[in-house]
């Protein structure tokens, strides 16, 4: 029986578990998800240091004249203490000498005959930095399923660490299906088709931060079939496409089954890509997606990123989604759960036009989806959506607003 989307989601959610974990260079390792909590063995900043160039002061000579004889420079352990009527000119990062009780900015001083004017109003710990501000000592800095970023990498540089504890790499394997398809960089006749969906699940696997292997499309066989699966067996996961649907040569769930796959999801009520299957070959996740290239591309991002992210060990793997507003009235069949791919500006959804499920042209204008019910026939201009971004990568060709106001 088919699956609901709701259900296939949580079927992967609850079915899918994490893989191992590995120890590799910070450097290497952004993308990657940590796989236990990392607690900081000391403050950040070390010690209370001056956030400006400027002198250190006592709060009780404000307004003051004072000499100031002595500077500290970042790098430097100063041993002097600072007494009242005096200031030391101190650099950004440098260690606040002892007596010191704030910082006054250069650009907040009058000098004149080498004496110091200090300005009237000056701060108790004015422009100290002070230890433990930014990361307290013993306080968990980034936890177990958290994905790392560059400024991820930027706290465990600062905390003193060279390697982390990631999920390793999620190995795919791709193959497409049927005897029309030829690969892209080979010579065909006119009744023959390229084979678009593999690169088009390599390159997006990725993306996503994979390691994947392209095996050349497989003719509409069960042994042609067969011969792809036991090549593939050593992935992660197994991303095929086509020979799902009821075709007389529409062999790709009896091969795997063959094997010894248990089908977890067969079938998905999703409009386009109905014939989805879901299952696993022994720690291996089979995902056999249909042909038509439109329909497996939008279930590649509802249920493949769904996979992958539960593989990575991602506390965050299920779809988020960003409320925004139909750009335009949009009319549709009705009668099925639907997947709408379209462009998103910022603030509004636009549903890409046309889009079949055989289709590859409009797939490279989404930025997200929006899923509707049966029910709906007619969905209005600025009525709310919850979009499903595919993209994360906000830049446009006009100039925008910059400043919230
Ligand atoms: P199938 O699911 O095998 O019946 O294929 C459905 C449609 O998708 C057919 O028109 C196929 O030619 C097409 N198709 C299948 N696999 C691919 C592929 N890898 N790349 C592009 N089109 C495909
Ligand atoms: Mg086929």
């Amino acid at each position: 029986m088919a699956s609901s989307i709701l259900q296939a989601l949580e079927i992967i959610a609850q079915n899918i578990p994490s893989l191992e974990s590995e120890i590799i260079p910070i450097e290497m390792s952004v993308g990657r998800v940590v796989t236990e909590d990392y607690v900081a063995t000391f403050d950040l900043p070390r010690f209370n240091n001056s956030a400006m160039d400027g002198y250190a002061v006592k709060v009780s000579d404000a307004g003051k004249k004072v000499n100031s004889n002595e500077v500290i420079y970042a790098g430097d352990n100063p041993k002097m203490t600072l007494v009242a009527n005096t200031a030391i000119k101190i650099m950004t990062g440098a260690p606040i000498p002892e007596g010191c009780e704030a910082i006054v900015p250069i650009e907040n001083v009058t000098i004149k005959d080498e004496t110091l004017t200090l300005p009237s109003d000056i701060q108790i710990n004015g422009f100290i930095r002070m230890a433990g501000e930014d990361i307290k000592k013993g306080t968990v800095f980034l936890s177990k399923g958290d994905v790392i970023n560059a400024y991820t990498i930027a706290s465990l540089a600062s905390q003193g660490m060279t390697h982390v504890t990631v999920t390793r790499q999620i190995k795919v394997a791709i193959f497409g299906t049927g005897d029309e398809l030829r690969p892209h960089f080979e010579k065909i006749e006119a009744h023959q088709l390229y084979n678009s969906n593999s690169p088009m699940f390599l390159t997006r696997s990725k993306e996503l931060g994979c390691d994947v292997r392209f095996i050349r499309t497989s003719a509409d066989t069960l042994e042609a079939l067969e011969a792809s699966i036991e090549a593939t067996l050593d992935a992660d996961i197994i991303i095929t496409s086509g020979g799902v649907s009821v075709g007389d040569k529409d062999f790709t769930k009896e091969a795997f089954t063959n094997l010894g796959m248990q089908v977890l999801i067969d079938k998905i009520d999703i409009k386009p890509g109905r014939p989805t299957i879901i299952g696993t070959l022994g720690t291996t996740v089979i995902v056999n997606l249909p042909g038509n290239p439109l329909a497996s591309m939008v279930n590649y991002e509802l249920f493949v990123r769904a996979i992958i992210r539960k593989l990575s060990g991602r506390d965050d793997h299920l779809h988020g989604t960003v409320i925004t507003m139909m750009k335009n009235d949009f009319s549709v069949r009705g009668g099925k759960h639907a997947v709408l791919l379209g462009h998103f500006n910022g603030t509004h959804f636009e549903p890409l036009k046309p889009q079949m499920p055989g289709m590859v042209s409009p797939m490279q204008e989404a930025d997200g989806l929006i899923l509707i019910t049966p029910d709906v026939s007619i969905l209005k201009a600025g009525q709310f959506v919850n979009m499903i971004p595919i993209k994360w990568d906000f830049c446009s060709v006009k100039k925008e607003e910059l400043f919230s106001k």
